[in-house]
């Protein structure tokens, strides 16, 4: 079959199934085999429960020792059982799982998979190990299995069989990059990386595969970003502006700054005469602000607004969530109210409805609003700015390029300021934007305490607990952080849902748990934020989506668990949550399994972002690869612009070398780019 084939004519599925996977945007055959596994289960061989080292990952091949027993605890139904080899008996824990004493029969083998435990009095045990009979592991061992972010309906299994009947059936087509070039950049052809991205036959053939493929969607991408310049006569970033420049006088700056609880930094006015000179100056801006987490860039970008308003033109601020949007607009309003400038503002994110969605696009048509904040529903929708001056991307990092780029198209000649916590390397932001300026804040307002970060093995979460405790009774909030949503194909990582659940039961029950995670509708998000925000809450369990510049001054305790899942820039981003008013702060950084991860050593020294971002990209190797990846907007699908740096650099360079030998070149396929779109 061709790539460009329903997926109905895959074996074994059926028009209930191809329907779910439309709603994933897979309609044909080539979709399906660009639907890349989010990560993949290893099947390890077995070990021997005796000889595992407690608290390490392991697969065991037991024999089920008598009947199990199944108690009642409240809405839970605990079954725990007794397995055994030649060397140990292990205890399995089993949580809401009744009917499985009809499954785990006495005399039965399995190989049990999990993390072995040991309790002080040195008992083993597990907690929901995944287990299959022993005799279907031989099938397994060793292998890479991949899992998919399953379509509603579809199992796992199916999933993977879907993949495995399309890769079998699918006629190879020819490869889009040449051999010459292929061999000239260490890549191997297409037709096999896809194969092994989904059934990886070891570690090394899947990392091969995974930079052929990283290396097609960066080598689309500049492709297209070329051939865009090329066909709007370059639309270089450095040109002069054909309107007039923002000259006019800077008075409302001026009040704008007088007003202000505090004064500029050093770093922080230098920036901003930057950013003044450009919009006052001949030639369009083009300009990355990087600065860490609490650095102070919100002011900058208020200070930029309210120089485009005060010259009649319009500016847009875009976050990258909805509850930074609204905290932005929050305290833009704040500030204008304490500084009684006329500048009026309007929110546009999703669940701004109705009549009020009408009146602020009405707004935003009319230029009777001169500042917009909002999402990415900014572009999304069907938004036209009267006199669109100035684009602001807060945490631009987050956004997908389509989503930056699409404002821009929004109005001619649009000076761009983009913000950022996480800087990017020079190489890659000259690649991405060109001639970019960069402006750059590295050191914290005055009077911040520095956060006080600890790793500490799971182990003591006791310790941790009682660490929480005691700041809630001072009055002040926590965060807890954990990787995953629900339970899902790595059992090993906490997720928000049980985790929740264990908090309240493990925790005196007048306190306040709160729990969000990136699935929630945008309102229902809000409002637990704002909640949060307005000090409702004591603890607040969430993933990585609280990542993005939330500002609670009160938090002042951030847990993150299964910290080692996480990259340096992440977490470094997830502990800037907290230390943002005058208490002191705290971090704490659970891990695994006896040894601490290198990263979180550094956590522990550093606190300066900028050289965390550069041993990050420095340090973050393949390994990241096995994690599971954290869901944020979509960038590419597979690649990673810190990770795969190198890739990137290569892409560019073949890039170049391919338009200057083969000017007319063409790439075939690539769905991941849309070039009408760049
Ligand atoms: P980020 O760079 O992470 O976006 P914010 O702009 O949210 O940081 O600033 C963090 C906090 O620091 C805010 O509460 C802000 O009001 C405050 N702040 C900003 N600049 C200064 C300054 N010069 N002196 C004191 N506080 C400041
Ligand atoms: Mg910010």
């Amino acid at each position: 079959m061709k790539p460009e084939a329903s997926v109905r004519t895959i074996r074994g599925l059926g028009p209930k199934a191809a329907e779910a996977l439309a709603g994933r945007g897979i309609r044909t055959v080539g979709d399906l085999l660009e639907y890349y596994p989010s990560g993949y289960e290893y099947f390890a061989p077995e070990e021997e429960a005796g000889r595992v080292e407690p608290g390490s990952s392991c697969a065991l091949r037991m024999t089920v020792l008598g009947n199990g027993s199944v108690i009642r605890r409240g809405a839970r139904v605990l079954s725990h059982f007794e397995a055994g080899d030649r060397t140990a008996r292990v205890r399995l824990t089993f949580y809401n799982m009744p009917y499985l004493r009809g499954v785990l029969q006495p005399g039965d083998v399995f190989v049990f998979r999990g993390i072995l435990r040991q309790t002080k009095t040195g008992g083993l045990y597990m907690e929901q190990p995944r287990f299959i009979p022993a005799a279907d592991y031989d099938a397994l061992r060793g292998t890479l299995q991949p899992d998919y972010p399953l379509p509603k309906g579809i199992s796992a299994g199916r999933m993977r069989a879907f993949l495995q009947a399309a890769l079998e059936a699918v006629e190879a087509e020819p490869d889009s990059l040449p051999e010459a070039y292929r061999a000239r950049y260490g890549l191997t052809d297409r037709a096999s990386a896809i194969r092994e991205i989904h059934f990886p036959s070891g570690r090394e053939s899947l990392l091969q595969a995974r930079k052929r493929l990283v290396f097609d969607e960066f080598f689309t991408f500049i492709l297209g970003v070329r051939r865009q310049k090329e066909a709007e006569g370059i639309r270089a970033n450095r040109r002069p502006m054909r309107r007039e420049p923002a000259a006019g006088g800077g008075d409302w700056c001026a009040r704008f700054l007088e007003c202000l609880p505090f004064s500029l930094t050093g770093e922080q006015a230098r920036a901003w005469e930057e950013i003044q000179a450009d919009l006052a100056g001949p030639v369009l801006m083009n300009r990355l602000l990087q600065g860490d987490v609490g650095s102070g860039k919100t002011v900058l970008a208020f200070l930029a607004l309210v120089l485009c308003a005060m010259n009649g033109r319009q500016g847009a601020l875009m976050a990258p969530t909805e509850v930074l949007a609204r905290q932005h607009m929050e305290s833009f309003r704040q500030y204008m109210e304490n500084s009684g400038l006329p500048v009026r503002a309007v929110l546009l994110t999703g669940s701004v409805k109705g009549k009020a969605r009408r009146e602020a696009l009405q707004a935003i048509a009319e230029n009777s609003a001169s500042v917009v904040i909002g999402t990415h529903a900014l572009f999304q929708e069907k938004v036209s700015f009267g006199d669109l001056g100035l684009v602001i991307t807060d945490e631009q990092h987050r956004f997908g390029v389509r989503q930056r780029t699409g404002l821009l198209e929004k109005g001619e000649d649009v000076p761009v300021l983009v913000m950022s916590a996480t800087p990017i390397p020079r190489t890659l932001a000259i690649i991405l934007y060109g001639e970019l300026q960069v402006s750059a804040l590295r050191a914290l307002p005055p009077g911040r305490k520095p956060v006080k970060s600890l790793a500490m093995q799971d182990t003591q979460r006791g310790r941790a607990y009682r660490f929480i405790l005691s700041e809630i009774r001072k009055g002040r909030q926590c965060y807890v952080i954990c990787p995953a949503v629900e339970e899902g194909a790595l059992r090993e990582l906490e997720n928000v849902a049980d985790y929740t659940e264990k908090l309240r039961s493990s925790l005196p029950g007048n306190l306040r748990i709160a729990s969000l995670n990136g699935r929630m509708r945008p309102e229902e998000k809000n409002r637990i934020m704002e909640e949060f925000s307005a000090g409702g809450t004591d603890i607040l369990v969430s993933t990585t989506v609280i990542e993005v510049g939330i500002n609670v001054p009160n938090a002042t305790l951030i847990l993150i668990e299964n910290a080692g899942r996480f990259g340096l820039s992440q977490l470094h981003q997830l502990r800037g949550r907290v230390g943002r008013g005058q208490e002191q702060s705290y971090c704490i950084f659970l891990y695994t399994g006896r040894e601490k991860p290198e990263r979180l050593e550094v956590l522990e020294k550093t606190s300066d972002g900028f050289s965390i971002a550069e041993q990050d990209l420095k340090a973050r190797g393949p390994g990241d690869l096995f994690g599971t990846r954290q869901s944020g907007l979509p960038q590419f699908v597979l690649a990673d612009l810190y990770e795969d740096a190198q890739i990137l650099r290569d892409a560019a360079a073949c890039a170049d070398e391919i338009l200057r030998e083969h000017p007319d070149f063409r790439i075939r396929g690539g769905k991941s780019v849309d070039f009408s779109t760049i």
